[in-house]
């Protein structure tokens, strides 16, 4: 019979770590702690197979799951001497969510199940506290109202509002045990005439209640955005975990606590987390109060820390922090609960950490012995590294600062303010820069959170929704701006006495919490030693060379500073929308027979020699492709009325000639016309400039460097052919520039292999070509049919209804377009050993095509200079091969 419930705690562990694909990750770490002997209430866990099983039974549960479940909670109760519903010994268990990977946005918990009008008493002989069972059996209505029952939050806290302005209290911890009582028997009213039904009393009730708040709330909207977000299939589901409850709210030797085993923000090697006395577990992160600081070393003079207060605690918690790290072998976020003195673990898993701490921990890791480089290598997410690569505040720009809050996700960021996520999102489609602000984030913000360039909330603390979201997304934030003063009627913030409206302009520095007025200078990162120190591990692990793409001097600069190997792809049309040639270039496109083409292009000439001179300087020595030109000619004419009249009198023609010549050049889909080789045949003189450029420039940097190596790259072709006739019209122009300077430089031709017609017929185009690079932007869009410039307005939906997993334009298409690369690898070795293959699309920078390129045995990857670290990294991880389960 399938097993659905594992019991973990009081000896009894069914679970282990690394069943955390059955267990969610929470389950799984529950029984670990457990088996290890940390102090764990005992429970058990509802397997994520019951989720998966619920959804494709119409909503219901596998027949054994009734008395699995009934047979655990048998055992909870047996080991503490509890029962639940007893009216003189209550057993009370929280139920909580818990998927494979963590996911804000589903249910999270329910605390204090089992409490009812009878049970409720004889928590308050247990106790010997009424005020404390009155308060613990408000606040499991409450949850329990708003989690399982849809009951709105705002009806609860009205109910003590008003309590509290009978009684003339403000705060709640002035109401006393009958006001507690009062606040119960009108939550009970208000539920019974919201829902129609009395308060469920039966613990039973309440609990398959929350278990089926749990699943239901996996297909919930905004647990599906975050799937869909984070590439979270829906069929991972999630696991329920059940749990004897322990109190940190029984008095001022009680207490609970969040805490990561090393600083999530910076990876220094330090505890550092946050505790309430006598709270629960909600209170730590609601923001209501103030949580303190564990360490007296991290504790500000009027702080009371946890080392402070509570030493016989904290030093088991410090204990524990140890046997933590040792046993998991990474930084562990855990929570915490101290009942009577006694400390219990709630959860440990792997923290979620910004990308310098991933990378510093790792590194540090690595130094301490506590892993192996290899290890460390595979620890650091290579997208998070793009948060690494992101623009700091330029010291010495000047600004005014606005407000302080807490550095909680590192970056700068500049944009216009917003107050919600709908216009964060609407503007940002629009292409605007926007800081969304608001008094705290919760999981509905998420799509905001995303769109926006920087986020800003004036409540809540490092552990806050936003900041841990934010921190995940490697979007700048501050968060807990106490400072700020928010009114979402008015859609204006205040600090002081200075106003901000919607739609002004604000920076936020993520990593010191400042806020300033306006926009502030930025500058280009600087990388710290663990960088260069994990990027030196991880280039003596991968296999994959890393080139970049690039034109520009700057591009390449750039690219070498981040570690690129060569150049992959320079698209040559990049250089003829300067301002000094693009006359040229339309006088070439203007001319009507070859010799006034050739006339045009002696003039390109010079630029495009200088170019590659450039280019050849900068690489010194490292290989260099350039691709001759590509889109169709069309491209390069003016299109509004003023240019035209501009172009047509710069080259002596009236406006009416210029308006015939492009009506001549328009095609009905550019993308398959007349681009790409076709160009290079039709027109031999364009390739032919080109290629003397190329020839002359490296000639140029052989005399006083190291001689630069072309590699010339002809794109779209689809027949040998075609690569036969542009092949022999480059080597007919290098044998004449080689005669005219008497010397010679060694170079190569290649191709794209872009279109699936010379995918499949890679081995006859093999003949001809020296290297073969995967244009698989256009490989993407023609093995799919789908235009490049059209897709966005439908691929979304695709993505969103699970038609296709990813967006193939980011991600590679592994079965269609990976599998024409395949193709065309095997055919082209076959062919020809030596061929070299690379990969130029977009998906070079891409991790997962990156892993892909590894298994077909691509020579290198070449990505946007940016990328280069990223796919250092990620082709290191691919030959080691490292799987998902990575923690930042
Ligand atoms: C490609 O098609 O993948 C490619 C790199 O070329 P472009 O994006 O310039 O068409
Ligand atoms: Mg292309």
């Amino acid at each position: 019979m399938t097993q659905w419930v594992y019991s973990f705690g009081a000896g009894h562990n069914e679970g282990r770590a690394d069943m955390r694909n059955l267990l969610g990750g929470k389950g799984a770490n529950l029984a670990e702690m457990s088996a290890i002997g940390l102090p764990v209430p005992p429970g058990f866990t509802i397997t994520t197979e019951v989720c998966t099983s619920y959804y494709d039974n119409n909503r219901t549960y596998p027949d054994a799951l009734a008395a699995q479940t009934r047979a655990a909670l048998a055992r909870i109760e047996q080991s503490v001497g509890l029962t639940f519903g007893n009216a003189e010994k209550p057993l009370l268990v929280s139920v909580r969510s818990g998927a494979r990977v963590s996911m804000p946005g589903m249910m999270d918990t329910v605390l204090n199940l089992g409490l009812n009008d009878t049970t409720v008493q004889g928590l308050t002989n247990a106790a010997g506290d009424a005020r404390f069972a009155w308060d613990s059996y408000r606040r499991f209505i409450q949850m329990y109202g708003a989690v399982v029952l849809d009951v709105d939050h705002h009806r609860f806290e009205e109910i003590i509002e008003q309590i509290k302005l009978e009684t003339g209290e403000v705060e709640d911890t002035a109401l006393t045990a009958d006001d507690w009582m009062r606040v119960v028997d009108a939550y009970k009213d208000m539920i019974a005439q919201e829902t129609g039904k009395p308060f469920p009393q039966d613990p039973e009730e309440q609990l398959w209640g929350a278990i089926g708040a749990v699943f239901g709330s996996w297909m919930n909207p905004r647990a599906i955005t975050y799937r869909r977000l984070h590439d979270i299939p829906a069929t991972w589901g999630t696991a329920v975990n059940v749990q004897a409850m322990v109190f940190g709210n029984m008095g001022t030797d009680c207490a609970t606590g969040v805490c990561f085993t090393r600083d999530p923000s910076t990876g220094e090697n330090m505890f550092y987390g946050e505790y309430l006395v006598n709270a629960q577990g909600e209170d730590v992160v609601a923001g209501i109060r103030t949580p303190q600081p564990l360490a007296n070393l991290r504790a500000k003079p009027d702080e009371q820390p946890m080392e402070t207060v509570m030493p016989k605690a904290y030093a088991e918690l410090m204990a524990v922090r140890a046997k933590l790290e040792a046993h998991y072998q990474d930084m562990q976020d855990i929570e915490f609960t101290v009942q009577r003195g006694t400390l219990y673990m709630l959860q440990t898993r792997n923290g979620k950490r910004t990308a310098a701490a991933s990378l510093r921990i790792a590194v540090e890791m690595a130094n301490e012995g506590l892993i192996d480089r290899k290890e460390a290598v595979k620890r650091v997410n290579p997208s998070s590294l793009d948060q690494l690569l992101h623009p700091t505040l330029d010291p010495k720009a000047p600004r005014t600062l606005l407000a302080k809050g807490l550095p909680a996700s590192p970056g700068a960021a500049c944009g216009i303010v917003v107050f919600s996520a709908d216009e964060a999102e609407a503007r940002a489609g629009k292409g605007e820069a926007v800081i969304l602000v608001r008094i705290e984030t919760s999981p509905e913000d998420i799509h905001g959170m995303h769109a926006a360039r920087g986020i800003l909330t004036t409540r809540g603390g490092m552990t806050s929704h936003a900041a841990v979201v934010a921190r995940g997304m490697g979007r700048p934030c501050v968060a807990g701006a106490g400072g700020i003063a928010v009114d979402y009627n008015a859609q204006t913030l205040r600090a002081g006495n200075v106003e901000i409206q919607a739609g002004q302009t604000i920076t936020i520095d993520g990593a010191s919490g400042e806020v300033f007025v306006g926009s502030v200078a930025m500058i280009e990162p600087a990388m710290s030693g663990d960088f260069g120190t994990l990027m030196g591990w991880a280039d003596e692990c991968r296999r994959l060379g890393v080139r970049a793409n690039a034109e520009t001097p700057l591009d390449a600069e750039t690219a070498r500073k981040f570690g690129a190997e060569g150049i992959g792809l320079c698209r040559t049309e990049h250089m003829f929308f300067d301002p000094e040639r693009i006359g040229a270039v339309r006088q070439m496109i203007m001319a009507s027979d070859e010799r006034g083409r050739r006339t045009a292009l002696e003039k390109l000439l010079p630029f495009q020699r200088d170019d590659f001179t450039a280019l050849f300087r900068i690489m010194a020595g490292l290989p260099v492709t350039i691709r001759l030109l590509d889109p169709p000619l069309h491209e390069f004419l003016p299109h509004e009325e003023d240019d035209l009249i501009a172009v047509a009198s710069a080259l002596g023609t009236d406006v009416e000639a210029m308006r015939r010549r492009a009506a001549e050049l328009a095609e009905a889909n550019p993308m398959l016309g007349h681009r790409g080789c076709r160009l290079g045949v039709t027109f031999p003189e364009i390739y032919e400039m080109q290629a003397r450029a190329i020839f002359e420039g490296a000639l140029e940097v052989a005399k006083t460097g190291q001689a630069p190596h072309p590699e010339i790259m002809i794109p779209l072709v689809g027949t040998r052919k075609e690569l036969d006739i542009t092949r022999a019209q480059i080597e007919k122009v290098a044998e004449e520039v080689f005669k005219e300077a008497g010397r010679r430089i060694e170079y190569s031709v290649g191709t794209m292999i872009e279109l699936p017609r010379a995918a499949l017929t890679a081995d006859s185009i093999a003949g001809a070509a020296d290297f073969f690079s995967f244009g698989t932007n256009d490989l993407t869009q023609t093995v799919f049919g789908l235009s490049r410039d059209d897709a966005g307005k439908f691929l979304p939906a695709y993505v969103d209804q699970g038609i296709l997993p990813k967006d193939p334009f980011v991600s590679i298409d592994v079965e269609g377009v990976g599998e024409m690369v395949r193709i065309a690898t095997n055919k082209g070795r076959a062919a020809k050993p030596k061929l070299k293959l690379g990969i130029c699309g977009e998906h070079g920078g891409d991790p997962a095509s990156i892993a892909f390129c590894e298994q077909v045995g691509l020579d290198y990857v070449s990505c946007s200079p940016y990328r280069v670290p990223v796919a250092r990294l990620a082709a290191a991880q691919a030959a080691l091969g490292a799987g998902g389960d990575r923690t930042a």
